[in-house]
């Protein structure tokens, strides 16, 4: 038998978060934001999760290689544009919508030959300081895209910094909607945070990213629940011993956890090589069997400890969900683990190990 850990990947639920952003929103072009492989799900896994999207929006150009292979016929959009202007054939070949947001992006269009005209989505730096024009200097790239007979429609796009908290994204709407006033074109200003949390903002397309993959951008101000979102990546593991210590005895690595009282831990065949952080302390939720548990103790590389209390039953073999979904219906948001390791979502999900085996489910 192969080591007692999987990774389950569930595309109707990407599905059905998609399907909660589009109500949220309803007026609005979606994009899926499938970057870093489908925030480390497999674009492959995903993508008949994906189908009710208008547009899938990713940065890497071999990525958008294996959504037009998988026969995405809707927009792709390049997020961060072309790296290299020899990037621009392959926008060409394949029908790539990219992002315009530095000088030499327009020059690489001016020199490039092509028969059909690019739509691009020409960026604004409205207050991120990541990409984009400054706000002195869009008009003119607009201008200077404009003139380009390699570009068809220009499309007026911006990022948010804050749109998960409480600064919120008026001081970047109102540096969009002054430099934007009289521009034609679409807009596309929300993430996720905006999609859920910044509903009336006017926007054509908004990029819909963690919300798909069960992860709530504003917590834990807010959870999965809140949102109606639903987990898309399952990481669960066995029990491959237990241990019953005394008071005074100590668990793993630097001895960081000491019983108090006599006290039953399980050992779980999952450990940071796995992707599970080593940072989560002592108190992390799991679920064994489906009862929330807590670790103890630091993670190692192939393992890691939980306090059995609430499960007497617990042996070897009982299932132990990282995040996700557990038997019989219940749950751990993958936001609580990487709250309690000091990190998002987003970093969980993405770090899932090569080791792990993944299936569909
Ligand atoms: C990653 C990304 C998104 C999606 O962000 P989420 O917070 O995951 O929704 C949207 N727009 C741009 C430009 C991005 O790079």
């Amino acid at each position: 038998m192969p080591r007692p850990i999987e990774a389950l990947i569930h595309p109707e639920a990407v599905a059905h978060n998609l399907a909660t952003a589009r109500a949220a929103v309803p007026d609005a072009k979606l994009w899926a934001v499938v970057k870093a492989n489908a925030y480390g799900h497999g674009i492959e896994r995903v993508y008949s999760g994906l189908q009710s999207a208008d547009g899938i929006a990713l940065l890497d150009l071999a990525e958008a290689e294996r959504v037009r292979a998988l026969g995405w016929r809707k927009p792709v959009l390049l997020l961060e544009g072309v790296f290299e202007a020899r990037d621009l054939e392959l926008c060409s070949r394949l029908n790539l919508w990219h992002a315009v947001h530095h000088d030499a992006q327009i020059d690489w269009l001016g020199a490039h030959k092509t028969h059909q005209p690019h739509r691009v989505f020409l960026k604004l730096n409205s207050g991120m300081n990541r990409l984009g024009f400054a706000p002195s200097a869009y008009r003119s790239a607009w201008a200077r895209l404009n003139a380009l007979p390699q570009v068809d429609e220009i499309s007026l796009m911006t990022h948010f910094a804050d749109a998960d908290g409480p600064n919120g994204v008026e001081a970047q709407v109102a540096v969009f909607d002054e430099v934007t006033r009289d521009l034609p074109g679409e807009r596309s200003l929300s993430n996720s945070a905006a999609i859920l949390r910044h509903r009336a903002l006017k926007t054509d397309w908004v990029r819909a990213g963690i919300l798909s993959y069960g992860s709530a951008p504003d917590y834990p101000e807010h959870d999965i629940a809140h949102w109606g979102l639903q987990p898309t990546m399952t990481l669960r593991a066995q029990l491959i011993a237990t241990q019953q210590l005394q008071p005074g005895d100590t668990v793993g690595y630097g001895s960081r956890f000491r019983a108090e009282a006599p006290l039953r831990i399980g050992v779980v065949a999952c450990g940071y090589a796995d992707g599970y952080p080593r940072l989560a302390g002592s108190g992390t939720p799991v679920l064994v069997d489906g009862i929330r548990c807590t670790t103890v103790g630091r993670v190692s590389m192939d393992m890691l400890a939980v306090d059995l209390t609430p499960v007497p039953a617990a042996r070897v073999g009982s299932e132990v969900t990282l995040w996700g979904r557990g038997p019989h219906g219940t749950l751990l948001a993958i936001d609580e683990p990487a709250a309690a390791a000091g990190t998002i979502g987003y970093e969980l999900m993405c770090a899932l190990a090569q080791r792990v085996p993944v299936r569909i489910e």
